[in-house]
């Protein structure tokens, strides 16, 4: 099946959207060669389904990045999204991991979701950590952004080397009408609440929407692919390093010969010797 896509949708007679995305090799890359614990892992892959559903819902060109933080053995985690859906993800730890459901791993903390648009004002929504899912989490944020009813499925399989993760989304439109569509997201709600982890892992997305809304004719545009790609550049890093500023820089290559500055996000390493530290600041 056709995996690492993004679907939107929405319905014939109901005032409702959904969106279905699913991912397995951009989720592998994103957290192949870190050593997550298992529960570490499974929160990344709901916090990257949660970046790519809420990049969906973009009415302009951005970006968003999606972290938690907490005085929990998960110091933050964190993904990156655009309106192209490129993503990339990272999550540090602080303690031994024990437990998996959100509070035990993030202990006392909030979420705060950051909307950059390309041409614009950004946006910061923050949420404390109050529930014991992400889901629950993400659904109070819908609440208070945006005042309409959202609801959402995660589903996560943190199998080595074949790392996979779903995410279904429903959201009530925002239309005169309040009583009937309000009627409408419980309906769907309700059948959406029937669907299982093994279907939204396993089964193509034209199939998980026919078994759950068959009777009410969901109507899909073209998926949106979905990948794991880092904006980081030598570039970029060099314009980190300005910020340190010139002194201890050059105090630092001559003591150590180089100066390697590794990204969080694709752990690629840029590394810069006395000469190139020295031209920076030319
Ligand atoms: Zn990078």
């Amino acid at each position: 099946m056709q995996q690492d896509l993004l679907y939107r949708y929405i319905f014939e007679q109901l005032d409702v959207r959904g969106e279905l995305v699913q991912v397995s090799d951009a989720f592998t890359k994103m957290v192949e060669g870190r050593n997550y614990p298992d529960p570490v892992k499974k929160l990344l892959g709901e916090l990257f389904v949660t970046t790519s559903l809420l990049t969906a819902t973009l009415k302009f060109q951005g970006h968003i990045n999606v972290q938690i933080q907490g005085d929990g053995p998960v110091k933050f985690a964190a993904i990156n999204g655009d309106h192209e859906q490129n993503m990339r993800g990272v999550a540090r730890m602080q303690g031994e991991v024990k437990g998996d459901n959100l509070l035990e791993l993030m202990g006392k903390g909030h979420m705060i979701i950051t909307i950059t648009p390309v041409k614009g004002e950004r946006y910061q929504g923050i949420v404390p950590l109050e529930h014991d899912t992400l889901t629950k989490c993400v659904e109070q944020y819908f609440v208070q952004s945006e005042q309409l009813r959202t609801r959402l499925w995660f589903a996560t399989d943190v199998t080595e080397g074949q790392e996979r993760a779903a995410g279904l989304f429903l959201q009530v439109l925002p239309v005169h009408q309040r009583d009937k569509s309000e009627a409408d997201f419980s309906h769907l709600e309700t059948l959406s609440d029937t669907v299982t982890s093994d279907e939204l892992l396993n089964l193509d997305a034209h199939t998980v929407l026919t078994r759950l809304y068959h009777e009410d004719n969901p109507q899909l545009f073209e998926p949106q692919p979905v990948r794991f790609k880092c904006t980081c550049s030598r570039e970029k890093t060099m314009d980190a390093l300005v910020n340190i500023g010139k002194d201890e820089l050059l105090a630092d290559v001559q003591e150590n010969g180089e100066i390697v500055i590794s990204c969080h996000y694709c752990l690629t390493d840029y590394r810069f010797n006395e000469e190139e530290i020295k031209a920076i600041f030319n």
